[in-house]
Formats: structure tokens, C-alpha cells, sequence
């Protein structure tokens, strides 16, 4: 029978030269991970608001009519996220920033499904459903070349005349426009 080898040397603490000897951490494969997150996160906001369920090609609309290009708080714009309502959805998280209710009344105009959220210390204070008002003052431009609100300064009027399909009707040259003609003043 061969000797055994002797041990090899134990180790010799030697003084404050000696290495600690780092000991892979055993892994155990049954721990489940934890699970991951499918919905996208934008940063959250401390006080502000959230604008969901936006139409995605609204999403920049909505931007718009907040004026949110010369915001000077932080503002996350997500589009083209997965939404079971609304097949796909637009976000618009703007921090510091409350919306008036004429703010909301507008948003109705381009995005009639959205939720506003008011954000108080990271939780939501308030859920507003947004409600298309019977008449709409300076969100639309007036689709008709002559209509007076197009060559002079005059603010657009619209009166809501049906809510789904949306279809509105200038004050001044009676156009009547869908959905598909609103652009944003
Ligand atoms: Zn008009």
C-alpha cells in the first residue's frame, strides 16, 4: 500500500501577510428567483402627476397641451406600452406639476380613456377619470383654411357634438371634425 501523502502543510496564519481565503458562497439552484417585473418602471415621483392609459399616438398630444417642453421638473414620456384596456398605452409622468381641470378637460379631447394620477409623497392621492367637456376653448386648431381662428387672433371654439367617435364643431365657420383632423393649438 503507497503512503499517503502527509497532509499538506496546514496553514500557517503568517502574521498579517497571510491572505483571507475567499470561499465561493454555495448557491443553492432550488431558491426560486424572485420574480421579475414585466411592467415597465419610469422613475417614480415624489409630488406630480401621472397621465396613463393615453392612446400611444396621443402620448406627445398630451405633452403638448401641458406645455411640458419648457417644464423644469423632470418628466418621463413612455408610448407603445402594453395596455389590456386600450391595446397599447402612453404614459406622461410629470413631477411637480398639478393639472387644473381645464389642463384635463383637454387631455379628454385627444385621450378620452386616460387616468390622471395625483402624486402625493410617491403615492397616489387622487384617480381623476377624464371627462370631455361640451365645449373646448383654445386646444383645437380649426381644420378649415378660412376659418377666421386660422388668419386672425382669435382662440378656437369648439362645441362637442358626439363623445365616441369624438365629433366637434368650430363656433365661427361650423366645421364639423373627427378624431382624425384634431391638432393641437
Ligand atoms: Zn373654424
Amino acid at each position: 500500500m503507497p503512503k499517503r501523502k502527509p497532509k499538506s502543510k496546514a496553514m500557517k496564519p503568517k502574521g498579517k501577510k497571510s491572505k483571507e481565503k475567499i470561499r465561493p458562497k454555495k448557491v443553492d439552484l432550488n431558491v426560486p428567483k424572485p420574480e421579475s417585473k414585466h411592467e415597465l418602471k419610469i422613475s417614480a415621483i415624489q409630488d406630480g402627476t401621472v397621465i396613463d392609459h393615453i392612446p400611444t399616438d396621443a402620448t406627445f398630444k398630451v405633452a403638448d397641451i401641458l406645455g411640458l417642453v419648457n417644464h423644469n421638473d423632470v418628466v418621463s414620456i413612455a408610448f407603445n406600452l402594453q395596455s389590456k384596456s386600450i391595446g397599447r398605452k402612453g404614459i406622461v409622468k410629470v413631477a411637480g406639476k398639478s393639472l387644473t381641470q381645464e389642463e384635463v378637460n383637454k387631455i379628454a379631447i385627444v385621450a378620452p380613456d386616460a387616468t390622471v394620477n395625483i402624486i402625493k409623497n410617491f403615492n397616489v392621492r387622487e384617480k381623476i377619470k377624464v371627462k370631455l367637456p361640451e365645449v373646448v376653448n383654445n386646444v383645437v386648431k380649426c381644420s378649415n383654411p378660412v376659418c377666421i381662428t386660422n388668419s386672425e387672433q382669435v382662440s378656437t371654439k369648439f362645441y362637442v357634438l358626439k363623445k365616441d367617435p369624438l365629433k366637434i364643431k368650430c363656433h365661427y365657420c361650423e366645421r364639423s371634425m373627427g378624431k382624425e383632423d384634431i391638432e393641437i393649438v
